[in-house]
């Protein structure tokens, strides 16, 4: 394609854009999404991890950093020449940080200002509150520990370095021993019970909420502790850690269905009273542990797609109910994006 001169934002069609994101995380879907929707598209790479976008080939353009850290002015001058519409995923905001995120100039999908209140846990807090949802306990100090607990450190990707720990005695031996400098963390009520994690659309063009699917992840070593015997997991003194590894597909028994679009319906109806731009739009998935008694509390939530929506490049059982053609959570962001280039409406869902 040849690079425009000045960038196309106003155009209607859909063939003067490019839907680009960070090759991670859920790019594949993402890729391949554009594509089923006739858009084309674009990669970035780290130089030596090009290589699931070629063996699957969902790609009609790559461009290489040696380095996330190399992601400058010269990066986003190539992707607004060719009218790039970045997509973020949770790699790009964890390896870039919601301030470089901010300060982006090509065109970005959702809004930028919500990161801040979904990376700072108490802002996040702040508004699932406000948004009525049903939260863990949160423990002001060690010494207030009183049952099961998780500990987790602030920035800790995909789960790696939370621990557990049931008194005060417990936590300053793990935390002293194996994280002694590090003193940014919370402490949450453990809840026992089953994770789901919720995906999430919710469209500005259609004003419609969807559900697109969920999952549970598959986590080392806490998924496979039980593989063994207590007495041998005593013995080996292991201690439970989160370290994501995969995603499992979900589908919730239907009458628990009705409370989660109405968790979803106010979690974007409070982002909008937040000082966070337009609100919350897009995909975006609530992380809650159900208990026996079918409460569901949400220990945290992403703004933007998660990967465990990559069990349902083909769709899900629920986007089959709503869509006669395989609907990914890549594909919904695509079909968004052309119907709102075609609609004039594109500057409603950029940040
Ligand atoms: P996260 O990285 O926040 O998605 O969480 C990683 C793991 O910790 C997931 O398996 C969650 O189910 C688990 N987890 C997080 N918060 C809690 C909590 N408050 N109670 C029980 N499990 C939790």
């Amino acid at each position: 394609m040849a690079p425009h001169a000045t960038p196309l934002a106003a155009s209607t069609k859909a063939k003067d854009y490019v839907i680009a994101t960070m090759g991670s995380h859920s790019a594949l879907q993402i890729l391949k999404g554009a594509r089923d929707e006739g858009m084309r598209n674009l990669v970035i790479c780290k130089k030596g991890s090009e290589r699931p976008y070629k063996a699957y080939d969902v790609a009609d353009e790559y461009l290489f950093v040696d380095d996330w850290k190399q992601w400058d002015a010269k990066i986003e001058s190539e992707l607004i020449k060719r009218n790039a519409i970045i997509i973020p995923h949770g790699s790009f905001v964890s390896y870039l940080g919601h301030k470089r995120v901010q300060e982006m100039k090509p065109m970005y999908y959702g809004t930028k200002e919500i990161l801040e209140w979904e990376s700072d846990r108490t802002m996040e807090r702040e508004w699932l509150l406000k948004a009525k949802l049903l939260l863990p306990r949160v423990f002001k100090k060690p010494e207030d520990i009183d049952g099961p607990v998780i500990v987790k450190f602030h920035g800790a990707g995909g789960g790696f370095g939370y621990f557990v720990a049931t008194s005060p005695k417990q936590f300053y031996e793990v935390k002293n021993r194996k994280y002694p400098d590090d003193n940014d963390f919370v402490i949450q009520e453990y809840i026992v019970g089953s994770p789901v994690y919720v995906h999430y659309f919710y469209s500005p063009i259609t004003g419609e909420l969807e559900i697109m699917g969920m999952d549970k992840r598959y986590e080392s070593n806490a998924d496979s502790i039980g593989r063994i015997r207590a007495e041998d997991q005593l013995a080996a003194n292991i201690f439970t850690s989160y370290t994501i590894v995969g995603n499992f597909p979900i589908v919730v028994r239907e009458s628990l269905l009705p409370e989660m679009f109405e968790m979803g319906d106010r979690v974007v109806a409070e982002s909008r009273k937040l000082k966070a731009g337009k609100g919350l739009f897009g995909p975006f998935c609530l992380e809650m542990i159900i208990t026996r008694k079918l409460q569901m509390f949400v220990f945290e939530i992403s703004a933007r797609i998660v990967a465990g929506t990559n069990p349902f490049i083909e769709g899900s059982p629920y986007t089959a109910l709503k869509y006669d053609v395989p609907m990914s959570t890549g594909r919904r962001i695509a079909r968004e994006i052309k119907q709102a280039i075609e609609m004039g409406r594109l500057s409603e869902i950029l940040g």
